[in-house]
């Protein structure tokens, strides 16, 4: 495994149009050091990348939305390595160290990043779009500072000392950048400067003062740090590279996760090996009543689980205390109860001879999930794959790892034999290593079309089956005679549940001419009550997204929107008020007066973003909700059910809902056409794509034969 970080490897497969946005913003930057604002055209920057200038402008729409994508990404970039000083900082003096010494590295300040810095700063005044970048940027930074100096002084001192700081910073810094001849020991002087000054700051402002007798912070205790689990047991491996999982709410550092490299997966394998031979003579009834037990203990620790789901996702607690724990429970319940009924089928074949089948499992296989369903994607793959008789393989996404590596625990607890289920945690790496070994039968993937596409391709080298799981761009269409407030329902939960991030979200609705004024009055009076706050309130109806650089990616596709002309009625925003500084916060947005054409009606954004579009007849409807090359679902709201059933029949998604939306029950079969995936998980369909059938003639007479 090479030395990469957590960081590095998510851009690394981000899917090929990120790569390009990425290479795009590197050579803009590029441009500017070199020739200025002014002169930095979208021309220049194709001929410098080696494109054509409507590439670039598909990417970022003009000149405007190119430099607010570079400014958000140098932004980004130093708010992360902020991020990651601050947590490696134990003390709030080290704290606030590790502001200055982020905003005064020396990679900021070299001639070119510090050249175009620069430019960007003088722009501001003039751009509104670069002017909320730079305020939230130096929001983040006094937020920082507040933070530390929270327990180094008075309150109020603490306020006026975290201006003062971020003004020397700002000095220094621009002293350095413009001096002559620059070299990265400025950095190091700059550095020094801004620490005696806050020494001595701190000093005076304490002079007379007793701090309050509060007992001391203790050292932050090292992380927990958590490895593979296989053969029914943690695997430690201390020369693993780890990566950390935090809580995009807050930041705060939750645990260290050892990356399974080969030597794991081959652990696994053998475990797993062990583990099905036992597995799969058991009766179905067997597992079946093992299976229960996983979903009896999922049920019993819903809350703790919950909890633990709502740190590593942001989601809000009120969410997952009914859905994740709970559906996953559901889907182990479900398949416990089909386990005994997985049979073949005898074939009248004549008086001669008789044939029937076996259905049979595939073996050791392996399901990689993507973060924003973590728990609920783990079950949805192992219990039907369990049910079968199969050994898995699970890789949870590196954001969200921590309850599938408590499922893998809760397995064992209920009897599961060691090495049925393994969990690997890891990133594309570790993907990677899954859909290439031979002994793994069947890869089956939650994640994005980019993702599908090379995990597909890996798995023609070993002919392995595979289900894809992958994003969506789904339409909700609003007849003339829906019932209003159920079709806001739908496009509300439709959107902005989960932030947004959810693959069969309907973020293209579509709203008859004749009633979109109705429909946008209350779809906007609705949303403005959206309680957006701390995950963990139960009062909280929408939390955190992901990460910092998905938050980034969302902020960036509501940008595109503006720029390419679509209205925003609401939201849209980064919300930092109330203590949200420190997490990854966007205010859901409605866009109106939206055109097919526009990237946020195109593009996957899996955020809390709703487009909407009016329609005015059937035909004219069900062909723009086609014209996508995702298919994963489709919503329709109708009095009129001739029309519900007629319409449903005409569009191309796999899953559909008449007057509802996002309702997967595990009875129903769940998944995408087109490039939204193949296969199907829940229901008895899931049973076909983790078992194989195994055809058997017995003869009942002699053999004839010619010879
Ligand atoms: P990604 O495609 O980025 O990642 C999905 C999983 O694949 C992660 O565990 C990831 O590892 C892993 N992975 C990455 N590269 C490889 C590789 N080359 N080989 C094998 N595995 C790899 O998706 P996200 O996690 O960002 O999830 C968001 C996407 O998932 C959206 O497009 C969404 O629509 C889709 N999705 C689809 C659902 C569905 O049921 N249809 C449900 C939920 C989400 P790591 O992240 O650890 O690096």
């Amino acid at each position: 495994m090479g030395p990469r970080s957590p960081v590095e490897s998510r851009v690394s497969r981000r899917d090929s149009e990120d790569v390009r946005r990425k290479q795009l913003i590197d050579t803009t930057i590029l441009v500017m050091a070199q020739v200025g604002f002014n002169a930095t055209t979208l021309g220049l920057i194709a001929k410098q990348a080696g494109v054509s200038t409507g590439l670039v402008a598909h990417y970022f729409g003009d000149k405007d939305g190119l430099l607010e994508a570079t400014l958000r990404s140098l932004a980004s970039r130093l708010s992360r390595a902020a991020a990651s000083r601050l947590r490696a900082a134990s003390t709030p003096r080290a704290r606030l160290q590790a502001v200055i010494d982020a905003n005064l590295a020396p990679e900021e300040m070299d001639q070119q990043t510090g050249a175009v810095w620069l430019a960007f700063w003088g722009q501001a005044i003039h751009s509104d779009r670069l002017k909320r970048v730079q305020r939230i940027y130096q929001l983040r930074v006094l937020s920082n500072l507040r933070h530390a100096l929270g327990q180094l002084a008075p309150p109020a001192e603490a306020e006026r000392l975290a201006i003062i700081i971020a003004a020397i910073i700002d000095g220094l810094w621009l002293r350095t950048t413009l001096a002559a001849s620059w070299s990265p020991s400025d950095a190091e002087a700059a550095r020094r400067i801004a620490a005696g000054f806050v020494d001595s700051q701190l000093a005076a402002s304490m002079e007379g003062y007793a701090m309050p007798s509060s007992p001391p912070v203790p050292a932050a205790p090292p992380l927990p740090r958590y490895p593979s689990w296989i053969g029914g047991r943690a695997a430690p491996d201390a020369s693993a590279e780890t990566f950390v999982t935090a809580n995009p709410a807050t930041g705060e550092a939750m645990a260290a996760i050892e990356i399974a490299g080969a030597a794991q997966l081959e652990a696994a394998i053998s475990a797993a090996r062990a583990g099905q031979r036992l597995w799969a003579r058991m009766t179905g009834v067997e597992r079946g009543r093992i299976l229960r037990r996983v979903a009896d203990i999922l049920r019993a620790r819903n809350d703790e689980l919950a909890e633990l789901e709502t740190r590593d996702t942001g989601k809000p607690i009120q969410e997952t205390r009914v859905v994740d724990v709970v559906s996953g429970a559901d889907c182990l319940e479900y398949f416990a109860g089909l386990a005994g009924g997985i049979t073949g089928e005898s074939v009248d074949l004549g008086p001669s001879a008789m044939g029937y089948t076996r259905r049979e499992p595939l073996g050791i296989v392996a399901g990689i999930g993507a973060w924003n369903y973590p728990l609920q994607i783990a079950c949805w793959k192992s219990a039907p794959a369990l049910a079968c008789g199969n050994a898995m393989i699970f890789k949870p996404s590196e954001l969200t790892p921590l309850t599938a590596l408590k499922l893998g625990e809760i397995m064992t607890e209920a009897g599961v034999p060691d090495g049925v289920f393994n969990v690997l945690p890891g990133d594309g790496r570790t993907g990677g290593l899954l859909t290439a070994h031979p002994a793994i039968r069947k890869i089956s993937l939650t994640g994005s079309v980019p993702t599908g596409k090379r995990v597909m391709a890996a798995a023609a080298e070993t002919l392995k089956q595979v289900t894809l799981e992958l994003g969506g761009k789904s339409p909700i269409l609003v007849f003339e005679d829906a019932d209003i407030e159920n079709a806001v329902s739908g496009a509300l939960l439709g959107n902005f549940y989960s932030a947004g991030e959810v693959c069969s979200n309907g973020t293209r609705v579509f709203v008859h001419r004749s009633i979109r004024e109705r429909f946008l009055t209350r779809l906007l009076e609705r949303t403005r009550k959206i309680v957006l706050g701390d995950p963990l309130d139960p009062a909280t109806q929408m939390g955190a997204l992901i990460s910092e650089a998905h938050m980034e990616k969302v902020l960036g596709h509501i940008a595109r929107g503006v720029a390419e002309g679509a209205k925003l009625l609401c939201g849209g925003e980064r919300v930092t008020r109330g203590g949200l500084d420190r997490g990854y916060f966007v205010s859901p947005a409605i866009f109106d007066g939206c055109t097919d054409d526009q990237s946020i009606v195109r593009e996957e954004i899996f955020g809390p973003v709703m487009a909407v579009l009016s329609f005015d007849t059937e035909e004219e409807v069900i062909a723009r909700a086609n014209a996508t090359e995702f298919g994963l679902s489709a919503g329709v709201f109708t009095k009129d059910l001739a029309r519900g059933h007629r319409v449903i029949a005409q569009l191309e998604a796999g899953t559909c809902w008449i007057n509802t939306y996002n309702i997967t029950p595990i009875e129903l079969p769940f998944g995408g056409y087109k490039l939204s995936g193949l296969g199907r998980e829940n229901s008895r369909a899931a049973l076909d794509h983790y078992s194989q059938i195994k055809s058997v003639y017995v003869a009942l007479t002699d053999v004839e034969a010619p010879y």
